[in-house]
């Protein structure tokens, strides 16, 4: 079965792909169908994650599958969250992300920058399904005072991983998949499409 994936990004594709074709979804980037990004108007990253897959289901009409995920810092009382991608300003890189994060934690002590990274992924059969398969993990850290390592993306140079001595920029994207909140919460989604009926040809 196809599914539309709504998301231009390169690594959430790959990894969608590879873990999606184990229940049967073939994976569509929605820009390979030609569909624009939607404006993120929602408050929660369930109401992103739930606008940006009922946006590309509608104009793809087919089932669709989205994520919205970001950073809270529990000193700044939740921020970035769901503005994590352009904290520092609205063309943010992640450069300038995390230069501003550190500005903003200037002075703070190691026991008080507690973080931790939130994923949603959701799925929409079509585009008014009533019951969408909602699913959400977090992933517990500690905001460093530098940047360190050269894998993952965003925050990852800073964040260091609860538990572990190595930032998320640190781990292989294997180790990382298996414990970050995007690969958990994917694999709940994997579970609740397995659980759901789904068609003799995706494999259940
Ligand atoms: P989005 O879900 O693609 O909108 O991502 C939101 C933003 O949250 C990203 O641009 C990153 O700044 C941050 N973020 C989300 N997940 C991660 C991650 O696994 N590592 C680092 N940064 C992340």
């Amino acid at each position: 079965m196809d599914v539309v994936l709504a998301s231009n990004n390169s690594g959430k594709i790959r990894e969608f792909r590879q873990l999606l074709a184990d229940v049967g979804f073939a994976v569509l980037p929605q820009s390979s169908l030609g569909i624009e990004s939607v404006e993120e108007t929602g408050l929660t990253f369930v109401e992103n994650a739930l606008i940006k897959a009922r946006h590309a289901a509608r104009v793809a009409l087919r089932p669709a599958i989205a994520d919205d995920s970001g950073l809270e810092v529990d000193c700044l009382r939740g921020a970035p969250g769901i503005f994590s991608a352009r904290f520092a300003n609205q063309q943010a890189s992640d450069k300038d992300n995390n230069s501003y994060l550190l500005e903003r934690l200037t002075g703070v002590p190691e026991h008080e920058r507690t973080a931790r990274y939130q994923a949603v992924i959701v799925y929409l059969r079509h585009a008014e399904d009533p019951t969408p398969l909602i699913c959400q993990a977090s992933w517990e850290g500690v905001i460093a005072t530098d940047c360190r390592g050269d894998g993952g993306f965003g925050y990852d140079p800073l964040f260091i991983v609860a538990g572990k001595n190595a930032r998320a920029s640190e781990l292989n994207s294997v180790e990382k998949n298996q414990i970050s909140h995007r690969g958990r919460a994917l694999k709940q989604l994997i579970a609740g499409l397995k659980a759901r009926d789904l068609p003799s040809h995706c494999g259940n």
